[in-house]
This record gives structure tokens, C-alpha cells and sequence, in this order.
């Protein structure tokens, strides 16, 4: 038996083959050749191989998803066939003496930083559909099949890493567990596994999961173990931990129905984090008190085009409608970093993290802002909607997110299209710059809620991708965030709004009472971890709120 170790990111155990996941990536040596007929005749070749399959792609998604996301097929070729486009590559080959492959990918270098550079968003957004073409061609140039990953049965699917954008192209029902080498716990594909309630391991170590596809093997998500070809003994230790676990769900279920009140009578909303549609089952199914975090931007991931007005409109009315009147928080899309959407056309950038994401992303597409502001407010006469700013950093950006929602709501209007006036508009704290300023921001929001995944990194100067740090930081105590998540609250209470927290460590039992003690009103985390939660809260007495937790911050 073969035993990895990594660090668990949700427990459960699965049993199942090993799928390795390798995302396909072009490799383009510099080439000079002497035959430039013969490399224009490879060309000519991979070209119309390329047209093909494009027309192929073009005719399945006309059936399975329509004309509207099929035309992006349509677009691919006119790439392809534009003669300013081909006639660069041409003249590589023919003038330079280039290798087809390096001519086409010299070729897509410049065309892409032109259009990065371009003002008009069209053009930009169409940088990635670039890269899409190009790396068909060189595929074909270069005689490679193309790789897809679909899994026809059920898997523990396995990779260097997962980009969120990779996850989402994948059909989760078929994934029994996911384990990979790199990673960390705050990521959002960790995330995204813990919301769909899939077993997790990451950083189980460089390069060595490659080395296991196809083999039959355990995941143990709640010690963080991978068992291959397990003993007999080992076998019987999982069998013991599964029942131990399903024991301890069932008795979970005993909260299902019950208030999350502490033993001197504070009540504390929980809410559930959802990025999707399909998570508000686990929500659900939890006995959540609403959604506290919708992560609106996984409506974007994993597909080649903007999500319409329209789809998006349907989509939140549903999450509204079947959580029957109780409070949902949307989010707006808060893109960019680790969430990289490849249509935006994003150039790339030196520190992600800290770059053009999220609200700051949306203010400079005001467009696109809209087209999502208007499908929240249309969707807001279906239920209790609150909509939620990521990554402030100062009155401004609310202010003008709030004129594009005035905007948005005009525009409702002269369509004669029903919305309501009063939605409530909060912003996410994951920022210093927030905290420092919260009694200005304080004024201008209906609600606060603390982003602890991102606080924790702008705080800490603590990369919430890097496992490495995480190790370090691990045991430590909290402190200037607890310092932090304290000024939070007193502002935000000052100024008569509250204050939740919706990151990860929303759901970590051992600060609850810290928060709490702090003025935290109500938390927000994975479903699965709703009843845990609530079991925990009701043994708390937080009369003494604040000293406490006071002390221990430093405060
Ligand atoms: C956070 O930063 O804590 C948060 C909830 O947002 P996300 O994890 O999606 O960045
Ligand atoms: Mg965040």
C-alpha cells in the first residue's frame, strides 16, 4: 500500500479509480527552416483542419445549446480566415523562415497585446478567442489530438493543480473526490469542493500524482490521506472512520429545525455560501437561514461567453423563489486573481491578486456591470435580494456602483420591466483600507460582510494561493485580523448596519466565540458546516461580549 499525505480540504471518504487531469498547453520552440513551401503547405493544412472541426462544434452546439453560444464557433473561423491575420503568418514563414507553429504563435503575440490595448471592450474581450484559435492551429501544425476532459464515469480526479475555470468545465457528478499536488485550503476550487460536498486533499506533494493514473485508490478527506492498493487493515480502519462519521451526520440532524442561539439567548443568523445553482440543494438540505454569499462570478467561469441579461436573471430568480423568502446575498461578480475569466480578455499582470479584479474589474466595464445589475434588479421582485460590492477600498467605488444601479434601474424602467426600489446594497470587507475607513463606508452600506479569505491576505501579506504560507501561519492566533474584524464591528454597530463574515474561517469552530464576542452578527459558510455550527453556537454564553475577545486581540 502506497500512503500520500496532503492537507484536507473536506472530509468524506471515496473510493474509486485515479484520473489524472493535464490541462493542454501548446509548447512553441523558436524554428528556422529552409523548405518555406513546405512549412506554408503545413499551415495551409492545419488550417483547414482547423475549419472543419470548427464547423463540427459549430453544429453540436447549435443543437445542445443553441444559436446565441454557438456563434462563437462562427467567430473562431472569420478569425482564422482574416486575411490580415493570415497574411502575418505568410509572410513569417515566407519572409522569416519561420517554423507554422512559431509564425502563428509570434502572429497571436502581437495581434493579442493589440488588442489589449484597444478601447473598445469588444475587442478586448476577444484576446482569449485568439489564444482559442491559435492554439487549434498549432495543435494541428503540430499533428496533436485534442485533449478533453470528460469523464464517463465516476472518478477521484486528480492534477498538478485546478484553475476554477477548469473546474467548472468538468462534470462534478463524476467526480468522487479531488486530490491535488499544489493548492491551498482558502482557493476556490478548495472551496468549491467543500460547497459541493466533495472529499478533498491538496498539496499532496510535486509531480507524484502524475505518476498514479488509472489505479484503484481511497480518499480519506478527513485526515487528509490518499491510500493506494489499501491492506486489508487499512481497509478496515476507513470502514471504522465512515461510520463513525455517518453516526456523527446523523446526530447533526437533531439541529435541522432549531435557532442558533447561544446559552444567554443571542441569536445569530447562519446562512449558507453558494456558488451555483446546484449547491442550493446542500443549503437546503442544511436548514440554512438564507444565503449569505452568492458567488456570482462562477456563472461566468468555464464557459466562452458572457452569460445574457436574461440567463442570469433566471438564474438568481431561482435561488430566490426556492429559498422561500428568506434573505439571499448576491454578490456582484468579483473576478480576476485565482477566477480567471479567459473571454475578458484580461491582460496579464504581475501580481493578479492585486490587479483589475473584482468591483474594480466592473467599474471599468460599466457595460457589462450593468447587463448584471439589471438582471439582480429584475430578479429582486422574487424574493428577499440584498446585493453585495466585493473588494472596496474606499466611498467612491460604492458610489459609483450605486449610480450604475441607478442607471441600471432606469433603463428597467423604459423597458417597463418590475424591480424593486429598496434592495439593500452592502460591501465585502477584504481590505485594510476598508477597515480603516468602515465608519466613512459604514454611511453609505446597508450591511457589512467580512471576506476573511481575503482580509486575511491583504492583512497578513499572506498569498491565500500558497500552501507553503498557509503551513506557517497555521496554529498561529489571529490576532491583527481579530484587531481588524473588532473595528469592523464597532463601526458598522455605530453607525446602526451589521456585520457577518462569509470567508472561510467563518466556519472555524475554534474563533466562533471570538467573533462572536467581537459584535459579529451572523456568519455565512459552506453548507456542511451550517448544523456543526449551530451545535457549536448553542453552547456558547457571550455575556461578557467584547472583554474577552478583547483581551485576546489585544484590543
Ligand atoms: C473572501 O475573500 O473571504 C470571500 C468570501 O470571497 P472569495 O473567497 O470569493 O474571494
Ligand atoms: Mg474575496
Amino acid at each position: 500500500m502506497l500512503r500520500l499525505s496532503g492537507k484536507p480540504v473536506f472530509g468524506g471518504i471515496a473510493r474509486g479509480r485515479l484520473f489524472y487531469f493535464q490541462p493542454d498547453e501548446n509548447e512553441v520552440t523558436k524554428r528556422l527552416i529552409k523548405d518555406t513551401a513546405l512549412e506554408l503547405e503545413r499551415y495551409g493544412y492545419a488550417k483547414d483542419k482547423a475549419l472543419a472541426e470548427l464547423d463540427e462544434l459549430y453544429t453540436t452546439a447549435l443543437e445542445k445549446i443553441g444559436e446565441n453560444e454557438a456563434g462563437i464557433f462562427l467567430i473562431h473561423k472569420m478569425l482564422i480566415e482574416d486575411e490580415a491575420f493570415a497574411s502575418q503568418i505568410h509572410r513569417r514563414i515566407a519572409d522569416d523562415h519561420f517554423s507554422a507553429d512559431y509564425a502563428v504563435a509570434q502572429t497571436a503575440r502581437d495581434l493579442a497585446h493589440a488588442f489589449s490595448k484597444n478601447s473598445s471592450e469588444y475587442i478586448k474581450s476577444r484576446s482569449a478567442d485568439l489564444k482559442d484559435v491559435c492554439d487549434r492551429l498549432i495543435r494541428h501544425i503540430q499533428n496533436k489530438a485534442e485533449k478533453r476532459i470528460e469523464l464517463k464515469e465516476k472518478v477521484i480526479l486528480c492534477a498538478d493543480d485546478l484553475m476554477p475555470s477548469e473546474t467548472m468545465q468538468i462534470d462534478l457528478s463524476n467526480v468522487l473526490a479531488i486530490v491535488t499536488c499544489y493548492g491551498s485550503s482558502n482557493s476556490h476550487t478548495a472551496i468549491l469542493a467543500r460547497t459541493m460536498n466533495i472529499p478533498a486533499i491538496i498539496g499532496i506533494g510535486a509531480e507524484k500524482l502524475s505518476m498514479l493514473r488509472d489505479m484503484e485508490a481511497i480518499v480519506n478527506g478527513y485526515d487528509g490521506d490518499l491510500l493506494i492498493d489499501p491492506d486489508e487493515e487499512t481497509i478496515r480502519t476507513i470502514n471504522r472512520i465512515e461510520e463513525e462519521e455517518a453516526k456523527k451526520r446523523e446526530l447533526l440532524k437533531r439541529f435541522k429545525g432549531r435557532r442558533n442561539i447561544t446559552l444567554d439567548g443571542t441569536e445569530i443568523q447562519v446562512y449558507a455560501n453558494i456558488a451555483g445553482l446546484n449547491d442550493l440543494n446542500y443549503a437546503l438540505e442544511n436548514d440554512c437561514g438564507g444565503i449569505g454569499l452568492y458567488r456570482s462570478e462562477f456563472l461566468y467561469l468555464g464557459r466562452s461567453n458572457m452569460p445574457e441579461e436574461d440567463e442570469q436573471f433566471f438564474n438568481y430568480r431561482q435561488v430566490l423563489e426556492r429559498i422561500g423568502g428568506k434573505r439571499v446575498v448576491i454578490r456582484t461578480m468579483d473576478a480576476g486573481a485565482d477566477k480567471n475569466i479567459k473571454y475578458f480578455g484580461l491582460a496579464k499582470e504581475e501580481n493578479p491578486a492585486l490587479g483589475v479584479r473584482s468591483i474594480r474589474l466592473c467599474l471599468m466595464r460599466p457595460e457589462m456591470f450593468k447587463t448584471q445589475l439589471r438582471a439582480l434588479l429584475r430578479a429582486s421582485v422574487y424574493g428577499n435580494l440584498a446585493l453585495m460590492l466585493p473588494l472596496i477600498t474606499d466611498v467612491n467605488e460604492i458610489r459609483q456602483a450605486k449610480k450604475l444601479i441607478e442607471e441600471a434601474k432606469e433603463q428597467l424602467r423604459a423597458r417597463n420591466l418590475p424591480y424593486r426600489e429598496d434592495v439593500p446594497v452592502g460591501i465585502m470587507i477584504e481590505t485594510p483600507a476598508a477597515v480603516i475607513l468602515s465608519d466613512e463606508l459604514a454611511k453609505e452600506s446597508d450591511f457589512f460582510s467580512i471576506g476573511t479569505n481575503d482580509l486575511e491576505q491583504y492583512v497578513l501579506a499572506f498569498d491565500r494561493q500558497n500552501l507553503m504560507l498557509e503551513s506557517y501561519f497555521e496554529g498561529r492566533s489571529h490576532k491583527a485580523l481579530l484587531k481588524f474584524i473588532g473595528m469592523t464591528c464597532d463601526n458598522a454597530h455605530k453607525n446602526g448596519i451589521p456585520v457577518s463574515i462569509c470567508g472561510e474561517l467563518g466556519a472555524d469552530l475554534t474563533l466562533t466565540e471570538d467573533f462572536l464576542r467581537l459584535g459579529v452578527d451572523a456568519l455565512s459558510v459552506t453548507p456542511s458546516q451550517i448544523l456543526p455550527l449551530r451545535q457549536h453556537i448553542r453552547t456558547l454564553r457571550l455575556e461578557e461580549r467584547r472583554q474577552l475577545a478583547g483581551a485576546r486581540a489585544g484590543i
